[in-house]
C-alpha cells in the first residue's frame, strides 16, 4: 500500500473522545468529555421534532438556514455588540469544530504561522495541522493563567496569518479580560493577523467575570472571526449545529470550505437552534447558576481528594494538578494516572498532556469537567473520598 496522508500521521485521534469509550467500557463517571449528563430543554427538544414532523428534512441552505442566520446576528449583537448581515457574515456549520477548520482552511497557505495558547483545547492542534499552519504557541501562565505580554509578542511576527483565542478557556478556565483582548488586538492590527475567537462557552461565567468579544473591540471587527455553537449553552452537544460571524470576504471563503466539507449542518436541529437563541435571560442565569454550584462542589471535592487546583472563572472545567497523588496511585504520567483512577474509582477525567505540545508539560494534569447532575457529582465525590482513605498501593 502506498503511504497514507503525512498529515494524519501527524496527529493522533482526539484523547477526550477515546476517555468517554474508556468510561463507557468501565461503566464509570464520564468527567472526561465535555458534555452534560442531564437533559436538554425541552422547548428545544420539542422544535426540533416539530421541525421534523413539518417536513424540514431535507439539505438546508448550505450556509445556514435563514431563520438561524437571523437568530445568530440578532442575538451577536444583543449579547456580544457584534454587529453582521446574516446574508453576508454568518456561516452555519457542524458544530464550531467544523466552524473552527473550515475558518483556518479559508484563511492559510501553507507555511503561514498560527498562534495558540497554551494549554489549548485538543482540537486545535490537528484543526492547524489539516490547515497547513504552522502552529507557534504562548503559556498561559499558572496559577491565574496569565500572559506574559512580552511572549506574546515575541510570537508575532511577518508569517503570523492568525491568533487563536478560546475565552472562556478550556481547560483552563480563564477568562480574557478587556485589557488583555486590546493587547492581542493592538498586535493584530500591528502584524496585519486575524484573530480567530472560540466562545462557544461565553454564558458559561462565575462571579462578577463578564465576556467580552473581542469583535466588539474597536478596529477588531474587520479582522476577527467568532465561532460559537448551540452544544454547551443550551446542552445539545450531539446537534452539531455551530457557526463564524466573518466580514464578507472572509465569510465567503469559510462558505465555500464549508459547503464542500460537509454541505450543511442538520436542517431541523438548525431550526431548533433559532428557537433556542430566543431563550429569555432566566435561561442564562439559570445555567450560570446551575454550574456555579457544581464547580464549587467539584473543586471541593478535588481539594479534599488531594488534587491542588484553581477555582475556574468561566467554562465547566477543572485542571487539577496531581503531583500529590501520582505515587499513592503509582502513577508516573498523566496518561497512567488517568487510567489508574479510572480502574479504582470508575472517574474518568482526560489526560493534562492532551491540552500541550509537549506532552511533559502536560505529566501532571488531569482535567475534570462538571457539567453534570448532582448525583453524579455525589458519586464522585464518594468514589473520590475513598481514594483517600483506602491505601491503594
Ligand atoms: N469541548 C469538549 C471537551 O473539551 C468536547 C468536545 C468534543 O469532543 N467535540 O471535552
Amino acid at each position: 500500500m502506498k503511504r497514507l496522508s503525512g498529515i494524519t500521521e501527524s496527529f493522533t485521534e482526539s484523547v477526550i473522545r477515546e476517555m468517554t469509550r474508556v468510561c463507557d467500557a468501565a461503566n464509570g463517571y464520564n468527567l472526561s468529555q465535555g458534555f452534560p449528563d442531564f437533559e436538554s430543554p425541552d422547548e428545544i427538544k420539542r422544535a426540533a421534532t416539530e421541525a421534523i414532523n413539518k417536513g424540514l428534512n431535507q439539505y438546508p441552505v448550505t450556509y445556514g438556514e435563514r431563520e438561524l442566520r437571523e437568530a445568530i446576528s440578532r442575538k451577536a449583537r444583543a449579547y456580544n455588540g457584534i454587529i453582521s448581515d446574516p446574508e453576508t457574515d454568518v456561516t452555519v456549520t457542524c458544530g464550531a469544530t467544523e466552524a473552527m477548520i473550515a475558518t483556518l482552511k479559508a484563511i492559510i497557505n501553507p507555511g503561514d504561522e498560527i498562534i495558540v495558547f497554551e494549554p489549548f483545547y485538543e482540537n486545535y492542534g490537528p484543526g492547524g495541522m489539516l490547515s497547513g499552519a504552522v502552529p507557534r504557541y504562548v503559556t498561559l501562565h499558572p496559577p491565574d493563567w496569565s500572559i506574559d505580554p512580552g511572549e506574546l509578542e515575541r510570537a508575532f511576527n511577518d508569517r503570523t496569518k492568525a491568533i487563536i483565542i478560546n475565552t472562556p478557556n478550556n481547560p483552563t478556565g480563564k477568562v480574557f479580560t478587556r485589557e488583555e483582548l486590546d493587547m492581542i488586538g493592538g498586535l493584530c492590527g500591528r502584524w496585519d493577523a486575524f484573530a480567530i475567537t472560540d466562545e462557544i462557552y461565553e454564558h458559561i461565567l462565575y462571579g462578577n467575570e463578564r465576556h467580552v468579544s473581542l469583535a466588539s473591540l474597536p478596529g477588531m471587527e474587520d479582522r476577527t472571526i467568532t465561532i460559537n455553537s448551540i452544544s454547551k449553552t443550551y446542552s445539545v452537544t450531539g446537534w452539531r449545529v455551530g457557526w463564524a460571524i466573518a466580514p464578507k470576504k472572509i465569510t465567503s471563503s469559510i462558505r465555500k470550505v464549508h459547503d464542500f466539507l460537509t454541505v450543511g449542518a442538520p436542517t431541523p436541529f438548525q431550526h431548533a437552534a433559532a428557537t433556542a437563541l430566543a431563550f429569555p435571560e432566566a435561561y442564562y442565569s439559570n445555567l450560570r447558576a446551575r454550574y456555579s454550584e457544581a464547580r464549587s462542589f467539584l473543586f471541593d471535592t478535588l481539594v479534599g481528594a488531594g488534587f491542588r487546583c484553581a477555582m475556574p472563572k468561566g467554562a465547566y472545567y477543572i485542571l487539577a494538578d496531581i503531583s500529590g497523588l501520582m505515587e499513592r496511585l503509582g502513577a508516573d504520567s498523566d496518561v497512567s494516572f488517568s487510567h489508574k483512577l479510572i480502574e479504582l474509582t470508575g472517574v474518568a477525567t482526560v489526560p493534562g498532556s492532551s491540552f500541550y505540545s509537549v506532552k511533559e508539560k502536560g505529566r501532571r494534569h488531569v482535567r475534570f469537567c462538571f457539567c453534570k447532575r448532582q448525583e453524579t457529582l455525589d458519586a464522585v465525590s464518594d468514589a473520590l473520598a475513598r481514594l483517600r482513605e483506602s491505601p491503594v498501593l
